[in-house]
């Protein structure tokens, strides 16, 4: 049975465990891969970038409403970090905890 080169699907001679035909095909399918993962990073990054620029434009203690934020651009789903039992939500180096259902609090000082 011949197997199917990874990156350019052209049959496989030779040993039965190789994956690709060549060395260029081997490189070309890593470096595809490396470059689809680079991509998902940076856009995780810019959203992590974006959403700490909002939270840096209020000053420490402003309580803000979920929907201002959002409007800013401000995804919820993205922050960098959280201890286990603090409320404080972390993006970098800015903190904030949600106030009730619709509100969130800017944390006074970064602690992290
Ligand atoms: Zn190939």
């Amino acid at each position: 049975m011949s197997k199917l080169c990874q990156n350019c699907s052209t049959k496989i001679v030779g040993r039965s465990d190789k994956r690709f035909c060549d060395d260029q095909c081997r490189n070309q399918y890593n470096n595809n891969r490396m470059r689809d993962q680079n991509n998902r990073m940076r856009n995780i990054n810019n959203i992590l970038r974006r959403n700490r620029r909002i939270l840096t434009q209020f000053k420490p203690d402003s309580i803000i409403d979920t929907e201002t934020l959002i409007a800013l651009g401000f995804q919820f789903r993205y922050f960098t970090h959280k201890d286990l039992y603090s409320p404080t939500v972390y993006i970098y180096d800015v903190g904030y905890q949600t106030q009730g259902e619709n509100r969130i609090k800017i944390e006074s000082e970064s602690k992290s």
